[in-house]
């Protein structure tokens, strides 16, 4: 048997390639390596997959793709915003909109995205085998012509979709084969890297702040003292770094200037000039002359927090505010508005856990 089209990958790129193929007359094998399709897929949107944006025009939605945007204006010609939404309403999905144009399935459930794409296979004839891992591409002339799997078995195609997926969440089957694959083909690949991923960073005192989340807090990351990109949101520090959306949104960009010295400052109070709080710090020094230094500091930021600021500042926590000096009052400012951080690196590809399928 020789197939007009063997997929090899069934994550959602792949169930749509096959979809789309079948539904075109094409006699379609889907390979996929794990025991069922689309792993990843239910991951997606914190297991609630959102699938698209209504507001991004397609301008829009082709520059989030970075610097290689335009190879994608073709197929966002062909198969736009309002197409997919409608795809997946013809397949019995209820769709709806939340905050930032974001679409979701009205169930909230990406399985209901997984099992319409499953629907259009089936209407599409398309051939599934699952628990099938391709090992081997075998070539002539440069172009596929069988492949091997896992058990041995040979598979024949005039026409080859590899559609293994990109790196992250290996556990959910995607490893990174294409990539090698394509490179042995000919093809120019340039080495994927993390993002979306939370950062570690050389001090080790942030240990001392693990689990600590906070809300608006403005990070700016510095490349060769130079302010390169800053974000204001949430973090959470970890054992060894940073997470949390703020961060995440970052990590892109922080990855482009890796490696080399990047540091990150984060601003604790971007509410309030430098300034401005240094002012307020010695009115409220000044009001409240008698109080504590630790006392008074608890009122300011959170108890992890407060613990590494009498640390950075020197100032002994038994002090009474109205001794602080100029410089310690500085120092204090400093901290909370200029609390800097080296990266170490981005968390890489390994670092996730499957936390959604325990
Ligand atoms: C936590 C998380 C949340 C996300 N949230 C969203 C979201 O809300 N909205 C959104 O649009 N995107 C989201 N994404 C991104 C989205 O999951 C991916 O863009 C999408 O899964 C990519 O689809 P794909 O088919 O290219 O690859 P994958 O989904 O990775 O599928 C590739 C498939 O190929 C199979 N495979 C690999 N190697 C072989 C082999 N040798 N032989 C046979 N089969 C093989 C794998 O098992 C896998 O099933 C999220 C991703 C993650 C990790």
């Amino acid at each position: 048997m020789i197939y007009d089209v063997v997929v090899i990958g069934g994550g959602p790129a792949g169930m749509m390639a096959a979809g789309r193929a079948g539904e075109r007359g094409a006699r379609v094998l889907l390979l996929e390596k794990n025991n069922q399709l689309g792993l990843k897929l239910l991951l997606t949107g914190h297991g609630r997959c959102n699938f698209t944006n209504a507001l991004a025009d397609k301008e829009e939605m082709i520059n989030a793709y970075g610097k290689n945007f335009k190879f994608l204006f073709s197929a966002f010609n062909k198969f736009g915003v309002e197409d997919t939404i409608s795809f997946f309403n013809n397949l019995g999905v209820a769709t709806k909109e939340e905050d930032r144009g974001r679409i979701f399935p009205l169930s909230d459930r990406a399985d209901d995205i997984k099992q319409a794409l499953i629907k259009y296979l089936k209407k599409s004839r398309v051939e599934i085998k699952l628990d099938a891992e391709v090992k081997r591409l075998i070539t002539e002339n440069k172009k596929i012509v069988k492949i091997i799997l896992n058990d041995g078995h040979e598979l024949f195609g005039n026409n080859f979709i590899i559609s293994t997926g990109g790196k992250s969440y290996a556990q959910t089957g995607s490893i990174g084969d294409g990539y090698s694959w394509l490179r042995k083909l000919g093809h120019k690949i340039i080495a994927p890297r993390p993002a979306i991923a939370p950062v570690t960073v050389k001090e080790k005192i942030v240990k001392n702040l693990e689990g600590l989340s906070l809300k608006d807090v403005k990070l700016s990351v510095y490349k060769n003292k130079k302010k390169i990109i800053s974000r204001t949101g949430e973090i959470i520090f970890t054992a060894d770094g940073l997470s949390g959306p703020a961060i995440i949104d970052l990590s892109e960009r922080i990855g482009e200037l890796m490696p080399g010295p990047v540091f990150l400052k984060i601003d604790f109070k971007p509410e309030i000039e430098f300034a401005k709080l240094e002012k307020k710090l010695q009115n409220d020094f000044h009001e409240a002359g008698s109080k504590m230094f630790k006392n008074y500091l608890a009122g300011l930021a959170a108890p992890k927090l407060t613990l590494i600021i009498i640390k950075l500042t020197g100032i002994n926590e038994k002090k009474q505010i109205n001794a602080v000096t100029k410089l310690e009052r500085r120092a204090l400012a400093g901290a909370l508005k200029d609390f800097t951080l080296e990266i170490k690196e981005l968390k890489g590809f390994a670092s996730f856990k499957l936390d959604f399928f325990k």
